[in-house]
Formats: C-alpha cells, structure tokens, sequence
C-alpha cells in the first residue's frame, strides 16, 4: 500500500491466458523484470496491474515480455467500449468452439450407442475418426497450442493436463484403424467437449462477475446540454471542457462534475455514495456526473472531466482492488505452480502400478464394478492403466484453487462500490475483518462536522456583534469546521467582515492575526497558555459548556480576554447504534481528537465510547494510533483524511469518510463515500463475506482434488465423468463467488422485520 514518487503504475489486459498457472508465470516473468517493482496478474480478470519505474522500462519491452511467454497485450482504451467488445470477442469465440463440438460430440455419442447397442455401424471407426478429427485438432488446437506454450516455459498448466487426456487418446484411436485394440476416440473427443463446455461457462461467469466495472462505466450519461452564447446546444460527454456550463433539467442525469451555478434541486446520489436520501444543491454545492436530478432546474459549471470525475476513479480504483491479491492467496499460488507436475507424475505411478500390481488392482476394479457400472475389468492392464491414468489427468482441476479468490474480491468489491464502499486492495478486505479496535475521529466522522454556535459569552466591555466581528474576521482565513460556523454566524447576523494581516493557523489550537494594530488570538487552553492570557476567572464557565459537550473558544485582543464562544457539533444519525453493533461484533472503539478532554468525554458518553483520547495535536494522532496497536492489535482509523493522513496510513487499515463528495481516496486503503457511519458496518460486514467466500472457495477446491484424484487413481471413474466433475469443480468455484451478491450488508438495527 505503499506509495513511491518516481514509480507508475499502469494497467494491461493479457491475452491467451488459459490458467491461473500461466497467470503467475507471467506474474513471476514481469516480477523479475528490470524496472518492474511489483506485477500482480489476475486471471479472472485478465489485468495485470504493474507498478513500474519508467526510466527503466517501458511498455514496448513489457509487451515484448509477454509476447515472448506467448501471450499478447491488449492495451486498455481509456473508457468505453474496448474493453467490453473484447470480453465478448472471447465470449464467442468460445460459444462457436463450443457448438461445433458439443454437435460432434454428440454425434458421435449417438452413433456409439446405436453401434453398442442396436447394430453393428459399418465403417465405424473410420465414421467418428473423422467426426473426432475437427475437434481434437480445430476447436480444440487453441488448448494443444497453450500446452506447447506451456511446455516452453516450464510451467505446466491445466491445458497440459487436457492436451495429455484428449491427443493420446485420440491418437491411439486412429491407430485402432490399422490394428485389433480397443478405440478412444469417443473418450479422447468427450474429454475435449466437456473442457470446452467448462471453459465457456466459466468465461460467462467470469463476466458476471466482472460486470461492476461495466455497469460503472454505463452509469455515466452520453450527452450533455450546454450553454454557449445564450444558446443550447447538445454535445458528447467526453468533449465537455471545464468551465462550460452545463444545463440540467429535471429527472436528467449529471453529464459530470461540476458546481452549482443558478437553481435549487434534489439530487439523488445514491448511486455514487450508496445513500438513499436526495442531497439538497443550491447555488455553490458541488455535483458529481452520473447522479440524478430529481425536481429542480440547474445550470451547473464543468470542474472535472475526463480521468478526473469523480466516477472514473471510482472505477479506476475497483479495477486497481481487482488486480490486486489478498494474503491468504499466497500459499495456494505457491501450491498452484507444483500442483500439474505433481498430478503427471501420479498419473504415471499410475500406469506403472496398473501394469506392475496388476492383480491387486483387478481386485479393486471387480469389487467397484459391483455399483459402479461404468468400471470395466474385461480390459487387458495395458488398456486399464492407459483409462485410469488419463481419469487421473483430466479430474485433477487447478483451476479451482486459482479462481477461488480473484472471482470473490471481484464480485465484494463491485457490491462495495454500489454502495459506496470503495476498497483499495484485496490486502484491505483481509485486514478489514480482523480489525480489533476502531479509531474515531471526532470532527466530521462521529459529529456532522457543521458546528453551530451555542453560546456567546463576553468578559468585558466589547458587546456580542463586536466579538463575533473580531471573531469571523480572524475565522474567515481559516478552513476548519470550527471557523466555518463563526463566520456563518456573523454572516447571518450580517456582521461585517474585516481583513486580517499576519494571519497564523495553529492546528489543534486555534488562530491569531492582527486587526487595525490589535492582536487577536482565539482558540483553546493551549492556545491562550502560549500567549500568556489570563483566563482564570472563567475557567468554571468553560468546563461547564465543555460538560455540556461543547467546545468553546476564548478570543483574546492585546493579551486580555474578552470573550468565549461555544459551538456545538451535532453527532451524527445512527452514530451510537453503530458504536454499539462494532462492540457487539467484538471491535472496540476509540476517539481521538484535539478537542479538550471534557467535551470529548460528554461526546463519547452519549455514543458509548469508553476509550477517549483528547488534546492530541494533528501530528500526535498517529503516536496515538501506535499505542492502541500495542493494546489491541489490528486498528482502523476512521477520519475525513483532512488533517488526520499521517493517521490513517498508520493505521492498519485507513478508513477515509467523506463529507459529501471531497474524498480522501488516496490516504486511505477504504474510502466511505457518504459521510454516513452505518456505511462502515457494511464494509465489515461486506469484507467478512467476502473473505467467507474466498475461503468456501478454497475448501472446496481442496476437497475437490483431495477426493477426486484419489478415487480416480484406484480406477474407479471414467476419465469422461472425470473430464465433466472437473469443469464443474471450477465452475462450482465461480458460481459460488457470484453467489455473494445476494449478501446482506445492512446492521441489524436498520434491518426491517
Ligand atoms: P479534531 O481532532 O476534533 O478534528 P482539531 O485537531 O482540528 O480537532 O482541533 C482541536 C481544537 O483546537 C479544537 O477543538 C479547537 O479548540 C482548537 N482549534 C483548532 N482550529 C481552530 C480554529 N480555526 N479556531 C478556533 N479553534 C481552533
Ligand atoms: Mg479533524
């Protein structure tokens, strides 16, 4: 999750790939490439994200790399259509393989049963030689070449395994034309019809999963109505410029960011932030593209297009999660590269165990063949050993193992995004769930951030309107939540606003400046300690609003106070519930905050925190985090990223909430789109899913190879139900991926009965 300066990151689809073992030769080929600091290759996806150092190497050499390992480089378009034409190119190519074959197969199948059964077929063998030859060497020469390929490389994949179990068959077959033995020809063609049929169900599930990156990308409108010269004039999304100024009418879509130039509306934004609720905009409000206006008339200026909206890092983000793997991945990679070595050389212990133990095995056979009907003993060992090796090699399944993780994070992390989760790394789904302690920050992630004044206290001669002059005056240089509501104040009670000279910004302590020779500092204990203010005679009065959880504000003109301020931030809807669902799900949580230790307490209290740490300055929010790792273990920082990013990259997992749509993606490893803290809840609960998944995944592909590959050694399955039991073995795998869309993220709380 690091991040370097000089290091680019860049994105390939790969074409060609057949099998998670050529994904991570590819992976290990560009890892130990000059240049290249990290490649992680998904096969489920096909992407390879890279993480390179240009100076060094560029993408003429990487694509030459890959060329040289036999497969090709597709360069991603930027957004629309290239990349989903691709994926239905392969999507074609692999239903026409498969018409052709499963027709043949079938013919075949058919002409097999009336030759056992009803009549003898003149010129069999010769008849399904030829109707076999189309699919051993035509819709199935992809896979031999694969193997050929693989072979090259060291490192032998699944289309090895399928090229062993279809071509000596076959092969051996053709030669029964000349010589008096049993044919495999029906065997050799079914083995390849049903891996065809496997790989196209699983390039259609693939897709299933993969579809969150293309309903992102639909979801951004074509056109858009400008305004030029007093005229209206309709034009391409993708030609808008910044500045231009947009015209949105009711119930039409936002072509792109932008900001609210004349009209008032509701805009419903669930779709970028997974919040039901319509956002009121008026006149200054930032929109983002994609969302949908609901009653009102906008006029809206262009601020991003292109690369920059809003919606094209979200998908960007999605894209980078998907190319990334998740920790618990490693050892079943590791285990990938060894596993078809591993299965070819059982299947020749195999055939050597049939020829040598014969007897043993013939015994095993006739006490199979008592329920099994498919088990044949009236063969000669030569021919038993041949059949049961090649059930060896075609049930042994790879596969499985290899899409277990990949289809999950893909599947988790496009129901994130709709909901307005946005994970960065499949590395953050894991860490997400083991999470043992939760860090608040309380500005703007517990509270609305939009403190408003509650109380106006002065100590002198200066009256009210005065020392809210002074104090917006000074406030209206400042960005912080704290300012923003004293110069609201003043705005409202139309109190004029003077500029301020030497201005200084202390954070976690208030500002100084100096107004018409006068000094003025407003801010906190810290603040007036520094400045050597008295404030011994109001101190009651201070701790009394702080236990009322509020924070107040001494302003001080020339070293005298002359009066206090206290706001109040309103804690946010569900905060509490949402406190109380982590402590049932076993998290505990904090607060850190640079308010003072009273409010910050009175705060926590209402939202049942018990762990409360206050006073802390912006650098010492990270210190902070430290320590609750020696105490806890895992710890998430949850902050709006504004001055606590230090924080959340220390922490085990940041988590960056938004307030409205200025998003601190790049600090945090999730993103929570709303300012909505519910939204974390169904992150945990939506990582823990996901990770459930990934490990459903893995047991079955485990239990898969454990019991098939055994069975299949003593002889006792035909390679033909091998060949359908391993298509499914991997298809269960990404069906049961998909299956996580029908997870249910939402709190118990917010559940209906
Ligand atoms: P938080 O941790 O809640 O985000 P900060 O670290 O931003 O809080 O600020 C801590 C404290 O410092 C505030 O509670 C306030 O007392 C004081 N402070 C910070 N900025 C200002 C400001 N612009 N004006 C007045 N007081 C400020
Ligand atoms: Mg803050």
């Amino acid at each position: 999750m690091e991040k370097h300066k000089d290091l680019q990151n860049l994105e390939y689809t790969i074409d060609g790939m057949t099998c998670t073992s050529c994904a991570m030769r590819v992976e290990k080929v560009l890892n130990n490439t000059e240049g290249i600091q990290k490649a992680n290759v998904n096969f489920a996806s096909e992407k390879v994200v890279l993480s390179l150092n240009p100076s060094i190497i560029n993408g003429k050499i990487i694509e030459s790399k890959i060329k040289e390992m036999g497969y090709f480089l597709r360069e991603e378009k930027a957004e629309d259509e290239g990349e989903v034409s691709a994926d239905d190119n392969s999507f074609s190519r692999a239903q026409k393989r498969l018409i052709l074959s499963a027709s043949l197969s079938g013919l075949i199948m058919a002409l097999m049963m009336v030759h056992m059964f009803l009549r003898m077929i003149p010129f069999y063998l010769p008849i399904i030689a030829v109707l076999g030859f189309p699919i051993i060497f035509g819709t199935g020469i992809h896979v031999h070449k694969a193997t050929i390929n693989a072979i090259r490389n060291k490192s032998l994949n699944m289309d090895v395994l399928v090229t062993l179990g279809s071509l000596p068959p076959y092969l051996i077959g053709l030669a029964g034309l000349k010589y008096e033995i049993q044919t495999f020809i029906e065997m050799a063609t079914t083995i390849m019809t049903l891996h065809l049929i496997g790989k196209f169900l699983e390039i259609r599930a693939k897709g299933k999963a993969s579809s969150a990156i293309k309903k992102l990308i639909q979801m951004g409108a074509k056109t858009a109505n400008l305004e030029v010269a007093g005229i209206e004039k309709e034009i391409a999304v993708k030609d808008l410029q910044i500045g231009d100024l947009m015209l949105i009418r009711p119930g039409e879509k936002v072509p792109t960011d932008g900001v609210v130039v004349e009209g008032k509306s509701l805009i419903d934004e669930s779709m970028v932030s997974g919040e039901s609720m319509p956002v009121k905009k008026n006149p200054g409000d930032i929109v983002v593209g994609a969302t949908i206006n609901g009653e009102g008339f906008l006029k809206v200026k262009v601020t991003k297009v292109g690369k920059n909206t809003f919606l094209a890092q979200v998908i960007k983000l999605v894209e980078e999660c998907q190319g990334t793997k998740v920790p618990i991945q490693e050892f079943a990679d590791k285990i990938t590269g060894y596993f078809v070595p591993a299965i070819i050389i059982l299947t020749v212990l195999t055939f050597i165990s049939f020829n040598v133990f014969s007897e043993f095995h013939l015994s095993i056979l006739e006490w199979g063949a008592r329920f099994l009907p498919w088990v044949r003993t009236d063969f000669s060992p030569l021919t038993l050993a041949f059949v049961t090796s090649t059930a060896v090699l075609v049930i042994a399944c790879p596969c499985a193992l290899g899409l277990g993780t990949p289809t999950a994070i893909m599947v988790g992390s496009g129901i994130g995004a709709e909901k307005g989760i946005l994970i960065r790394s499949g590395e953050a789904v894991q860490t997400l769930k083991e999470v043992s302690c939760i860090a608040f920050d309380k500005t703007g992630t517990v509270t609305e951030g939009k403190p408003a004044i509650t109380d106006i206290i002065v100590t002198g001669v200066l009256k009210e309107r005065d020392l809210l002059y002074y104090a917006a005056s000074l406030e209206n240089a400042s960005e912080h939540p704290l300012a923003r509501s004293i110069v609201g104040e003043a705005k409202k009670k139309e109190i004029a606003i003077s500029p301020i000279k030497e201005f200084r910004s202390f954070s976690g302590k208030g500002v100084e400046g100096i107004l018409e020779e006068d000094k003025i500092v407003l801010g906190n204990r810290k603040l007036m300690d520094t400045n050597e203010v008295d404030y011994k005679g109001y101190e009651e009065t201070i701790i009394q609003l702080e236990n009322e959880a509020k924070t107040a504000m001494m302003l001080s003109i020339n070293g005298i106070l002359v009066g206090i301020l206290a706001v109040s931030d309103p804690i946010k809807q569900y905060s509490d519930q949402t406190m109380k669902e982590l402590e049932k799900m076993g998290i505990k949580t904090a607060m850190i905050t640079g308010d003072n230790k009273r409010t910050a307490e009175a705060i926590a209290k209402k939202l049942g925190i018990t762990h409360v740490i206050s006073g802390v300055l912006p650098e010492g929010k990270y210190q902070e985090i430290k320590s609750l790792q020696d105490q806890y273990g895992m710890v998430a920082m949850v902050g709006d990223g504004i001055n606590d990013a230090p924080a959340l990259k220390q922490a085990n997992i940041g988590i960056a909430i938004g307030t409205g749509t200025d998003i601190a993606i790049e600090a945090s490893d999730v993103t929570l789109v709303s300012g909505d803290l519910v939204t974390l809840i169904k992150a945990i609960k939506l990582s823990k899913a996901t990770f459930r998944k990934i490990k459903e995944n893995y047991f079955w592909a485990w239990i898969y190879n454990a019991v098939a590959i055994p069975i299949a050694m003593l002889g006792l399955l035909h390679p033909m139900i091998g060949a359908a039991a391993m298509s499914l073995s991997s298809l269960n795998v990404v069906y049961n991926s998909l299956r996580l869309t029908k997870v249910n993220v939402e709190p118990d709380f917010l559940r209906t009965p």
